[in-house]
């Protein structure tokens, strides 16, 4: 059997008509027999504001209010069958006492439990629109598979194990029945759940469709495709029909949000091929990943990825010396930091880090135990409200007049950082976050609409 695996995003399920819309797309195609959904647009937002320690008990009602609403609207325009009601009167007080909880013992485990219940609503319902249009489908809870590490909130899925427990739990299902199950959330040994990080479900699809080996992952959301730019920020931003594996995967790296950074990785590992589209409108058509592609252009799209933070490292003991990266990459590493981009100068190391690298509750990267770690061997500034832009394409750093091209742009602006010659795939510029959307649009204009 051809297996395909489908995702839906927040905005797909994010009400009856919606979901009702995408219900049809996999209808549409007999391969697809596991369909990951996201939680109903805005859910996962307000249990975030559950779980932050500012949150007060009267604003705690309103928060559960508010996400009950956003529930029972699609359950009353199924028709409130029964056993769906059950599950999510069930998963609602749930809710309730987990965000109590949280209140006096701050525990991430908690945390992650309260953020995973978006998924197991809208997978509940998700089960019954595709019944209601005569289809054998059920919900199947992800944790059974989706093995991860305990480190909540950011969990590393366990690849190995995941494939054995999807082929044992999950693959028998499939030849009788489509299976609905959760994106985002795993579940660690003890069987305590886990998340994967904010926009994890494309991830967690791609994650099953490697376990599945199934030939592809569709990603449906609200843009048909992935565009030259995002399309909120250039209105003349234009679909592009196939990409790369390592295109799509810088673009998603430095921000292009339409694909969570590691959806890619499991992806290579199988030569999956994976396609996005829009749920509102497939006919549209929309973008196919591929090992292979016909066209390798010099200039594919521009990312963005706002909420950089630059770390600056000064230290005499850089100079003439071995040893002070090695040391401070060890110091990141034990606080689970990631870097990405870098420049060194003789006594100076710059690094950003990344807000996305942040757990799903949100909780940032640069915790005080780490700075006053590295504060003691060298000085450490921190600088906020930057924004990091990427131009993604092919042999960049091989390809004569780039920089002239792209210097020419940013002419106005103040480039706080450029990275460039690492990967024939990327040109980076760190700029203030106010400018971001200018640089962005000026470049896609020199770059794309010329
Ligand atoms: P979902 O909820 O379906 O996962 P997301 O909001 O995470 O959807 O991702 C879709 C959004 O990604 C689009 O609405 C668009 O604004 C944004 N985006 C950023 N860069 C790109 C790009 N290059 N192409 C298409 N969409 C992009
Ligand atoms: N619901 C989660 C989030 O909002 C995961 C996802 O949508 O991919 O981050
Ligand atoms: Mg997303």
């Amino acid at each position: 059997m051809s297996l395909i695996v489908a995702k839906f995003g927040g905005t797909s399920v994010a009400d009856y008509s919606a979901m009702s819309r995408c219900a049809d797309i996999i209808i549409a195609n007999p391969n697809t027999r596991v369909v990951v959904v996201s939680a109903s647009s805005g859910v996962t937002n307000l249990l975030v504001e559950l779980t932050q320690e500012q949150t007060t008990d009267e604003r705690r009602k309103q928060l559960i209010k508010q996400i009950a609403h956003i529930q029972y609207q699609i359950l009353d325009d199924l028709g409130r069958p029964q056993e769906v009601a059950a599950r999510l009167d069930s998963v609602l007080s749930r809710i309730a006492v987990l965000s109590e909880s949280l209140s006096s013992n701050r525990c991430k485990a908690t945390m992650d439990e309260l953020l995973a219940q978006g998924e197991q609503c809208s997978s509940a319902l998700f089960a019954a629109v595709l019944r209601e249009k005569g289809e054998t489908a059920s919900a199947f809870d992800v944790r059974q598979v989706m093995r991860t590490d305990s480190h909540f909130g950011r969990a590393e899925p366990q690849i190995e194990t995941i494939a054995k427990l999807a082929n044992e739990q999950l693959f028998p299902l499939l030849s009788s029945q489509r299976i609905v199950t959760q994106g985002f959330i795993g579940a660690d040994e003890a069987g305590s759940t886990t998340t994967l990080g904010r926009g994890g479900s494309d991830y967690s699809a791609a994650l099953l469709a490697e376990a599945l080996k199934a030939s592809a992952v569709e990603i449906w959301t609200d843009v048909a495709g992935i565009y030259t730019t995002d399309p909120r920020l250039a209105p003349n931003a234009s679909p592009i029909a196939e990409i790369s594996f390592n295109e799509a995967a810088e673009m998603a790296t430095f921000g292009a949000k339409v694909l969570h950074p590691a959806t890619i990785l499991p992806a290579v590992r199988q030569k999956i091929q994976v396609f996005v589209g829009s749920s509102r409108e497939p006919e549209r058509g929309g973008t196919w990943i591929r090992h292979q592609v016909e066209e390798a252009p010099v200039y594919r799209a521009v990312a963005v990825r706002r909420d950089q933070t630059l770390l600056n490292l000064h230290s005499l003991q850089m100079l003439h010396a071995q040893g002070f990266l090695a040391e401070t990459f060890a110091t990141l590493a034990r606080h689970k930091i990631s870097v990405d981009l870098i420049t060194t100068s003789e006594v100076n190391v710059s690094l950003t880090l990344d807000k996305t690298g942040s757990d799903s509750a949100g909780n940032g990267l640069l915790s005080e135990a780490l700075l006053q770690e590295l504060s003691q061997h060298c000085r450490v500034r921190v600088e906020d409200s930057l924004a990091l832009v990427a131009i993604v394409g092919n042999k960049i750093a091989s390809t004569p007049g780039v920089c002239r091209r792209v210097f020419e742009v940013l002419e106005p602006h103040n480039v706080r950082m450029i990275c460039q010659g690492a990967s024939p795939h990327n040109l980076c510029v760190l700029v203030a976050e106010s400018e971001a959307a200018q640089v962005v649009s000026a470049l896609h204009e020199n770059l794309f609409e010329a």
